[in-house]
């Protein structure tokens, strides 16, 4: 599996779990998927409902917006990003257990790093960064 994300898009990503520390940021990512291909191309920031540090959850209702405006841009929601406080870009106890979507693209931040999974039948599978070329 592989994901194309322009470095602007990484880059936002990093400043924002920058700016959320200590809490979580998350939000949504846009794009396309082929088979085992994703393409992002474009992030959707959300407000982190939750009130635990150390999880994050996207207000249903941004999801909700965030797939209308993809629908018209004839694209759709394909994964999701948040960050890790403690610096580790790896799936949490947390994160398999509010996992749910099959299929579904997660982008970690921790430290500098960004790393992307893909959610499947109760697994993370790590995917393979390739160069935007578009
Ligand atoms: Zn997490």
């Amino acid at each position: 599996m592989t994901v194309a994300m322009a470095e602007g898009l990484r880059r936002q990503i990093l400043d924002e779990a920058r700016a959320a520390h200590p809490a979580e940021c998350c939000g949504l990512l846009e794009g396309a998927r082929e088979g085992g291909r994703f393409r992002v191309i474009a992030l959707h920031p959300a407000r982190n409902l939750s009130t635990d540090p150390h999880r994050f959850e996207i207000d249903p209702r941004e999801r909700i917006a965030a797939q209308k405006r993809a629908r018209e841009q004839g694209t759709r929601v394909i994964g999701c990003y948040h960050s890790h406080p403690n610096g580790q870009a790896l799936p949490s106890i947390a994160d398999r257990a509010g996992a749910g979507e099959d299929d579904f693209l997660w982008l970690i931040a921790g430290g500098e790093s960004l790393n992307a999974f893909v959610y499947s039948r109760g697994v993370f599978t790590g995917a393979d960064w390739v160069t935007s070329s578009e």
